[in-house]
């Protein structure tokens, strides 16, 4: 994107504001940040992407940070060459309960030929500053945060009251299963005795932090209706594919409903049910393409269901029985819940952020002390590691420390941004070629060193005893 010839004037003066707060920029990071800034570096070339992720690489790199530490390591494997790591920090006071640290080592994998720079060369633009990889937000940025926090405030001779620990897991993005789920059910997880977990959350495009106290849980909805072959010249009632017809249009309407509500600014995506088609299977195949003269005896139909914590699964169940999959038109449906919905107390999956959640003060308060601004408490419109720790009943928080931030997990050109203070607008900032999508002004270092903080707060306050439960 290019400025208007006309504003000659304009161009200059812009070019030689970015050429200052480039020069500006430059010298803005210490050298323990450039280091931090060249650790994070390290970590993103590390290819744990899927369907290949380097586990082994991955690990010997964290532990070796962590060992530069001085923290205890420990390496669980709930499924074979799938390395969990446990890193700790032990606080004066052991027998409080320990905070928990989460992060996913790997990540999603990347389209190559689409990406300014290869997605693992993490490249750092000398012109913007912006540190080019997959897994930069989600969420390679937070085990490194975690790591270099600790790091200064060991060197600054903060020792912790309650014990501090870092859990680094594998195949989050491919639903936990060998990582976060055996590993809050497992006998170390009680050992460790958490009484608060901090997760993955996302970037904020503004200057707020968000926070996610809740995910929306993912259901998927199998429609299968059989109805009389006939002729395709015939027109009759009851054919199979008139009647998975008819339950789209049923669920596009409650589609749009919820759509709607979104659309005027009533509800965040993640607070509606969102619904969508995945998949459409009928017709009778043949050597070129499908038999176009016969009408199907069945037809199929998937839909992919997010549902936010506060609705209850019996009321949609209601719906789907009445509205969408009436039994009496022949039909059926199975409806498949991915994770778990409840705690092991029978709560639904939320961790309150209220007085009465002893931890969410200490947090909120931590947050705005240092400086910085936090939005209204958000539910993610996805799904993390977190609902594992929430079905232990443990408050989990879903937090990315990435304010002024484009987000940009799981896609092309996944980066972040160095601090530029200097570009004001969006306009200035792509008014040099379209370098860039938004100003920002966010900076890994800076954020390290706020996390920093954070920790230290958190690990010095005595909360006793929150309601947790056993594993099964
Ligand atoms: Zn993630």
């Amino acid at each position: 994107m290019s400025l208007p010839s006309s504003s000659h004037l304009t161009r200059s003066f812009l070019l030689s504001l970015l050429f200052t707060s480039i020069a500006a920029s430059a010298s803005a990071f210490s050298d323990d940040e450039e280091v931090q800034i060249h650790h994070f570096q390290q970590y993103l070339r590390i290819r744990t992407a899927h369907p290949d992720p380097d586990y082994s690489a991955a690990a010997s790199f964290l532990l070796s940070l962590a060992h530069s530490i001085g923290l205890q390591t420990l390496t669980l494997e709930f499924s074979p060459n799938k390395p969990l790591l446990l890193l700790t920090w032990p606080g004066s006071e052991p027998s409080l309960p320990s905070i928990l640290l989460n992060s996913h080592i790997d990540s999603v994998p990347a389209e190559p030929d689409k990406w300014v720079h290869p997605p693992f060369s993490a490249t750092r633009d000398p012109h913007t500053g912006r540190i080019y990889a997959r897994g930069a937000q989600d969420d390679k940025c937070l085990a490194i945060q975690y790591l270099e926090a600790i790091r200064s405030l060991k060197r600054s001779g903060f020792s912790p009251l309650r014990s501090v620990h870092i859990s680094l897991v594998p195949d989050e993005e491919i639903g936990g299963a060998d990582g976060a789920e055996k590993f809050a059910r497992s006998e170390e997880f009680r050992k460790l005795n958490v009484g608060l977990v901090l997760d993955e959350g996302q970037a904020s495009p503004t200057d707020e932090f968000r926070i996610f106290y809740a995910d929306r849980s993912p259901w998927r909805l199998f429609v299968k209706a059989t109805g009389s072959p006939g002729h395709g010249s015939r027109m009759y009632d009851g054919t199979a594919i008139e009647k998975l017809m008819d339950c789209a249009e049923a669920i596009a309407r409650f589609r749009d409903s919820q759509f709607d509500m979104v659309k005027a600014g009533i509800s965040p995506a993640s607070e509606v049910i969102s619904i969508n088609p995945v998949y459409m299977k009928a017709g009778t195949p043949s050597p070129s393409g499908f038999v176009m003269n016969v009408q199907p005896s069945e037809a199929e139909m998937g839909f992919d269901l997010r549902l936010p914590p506060t609705v209850d699964p019996e009321q949609l169940k209601e719906r789907i029985n009445n509205e969408w999959v009436p039994s009496f038109k022949n039909m059926s449906y199975k409806l498949l819940q991915k994770g778990p919905i409840k705690d092991c107390n029978g709560k639904f999956l939320i961790t309150l952020t209220n007085e009465s959640n002893p931890w969410w003060p200490v947090f909120e308060k931590a947050v705005i002390s240092s400086g910085k601004k936090l939005a209204k408490p958000e539910i993610l419109s996805s799904t993390t590691d977190a609902r594992f720790m929430r079905e232990m009943g443990i408050p989990t928080f879903g937090f990315s420390p990435m304010a002024n931030t484009p987000i940009l997990l799981h896609d092309h050109n996944e980066g972040w941004l160095r601090p530029a203070q200097s570009w004001a607008s969006k306009e200035e900032f792509s008014g040099e070629g379209g370098m860039s999508i938004e100003s920002v002004r966010t900076a890994i270092a800076r954020s390290c060193a706020k996390v920093g903080s954070w920790i230290g707060k958190f690990s010095t306050v005595a909360v006793y005893g929150y309601n947790t439960c056993e594993p099964e």
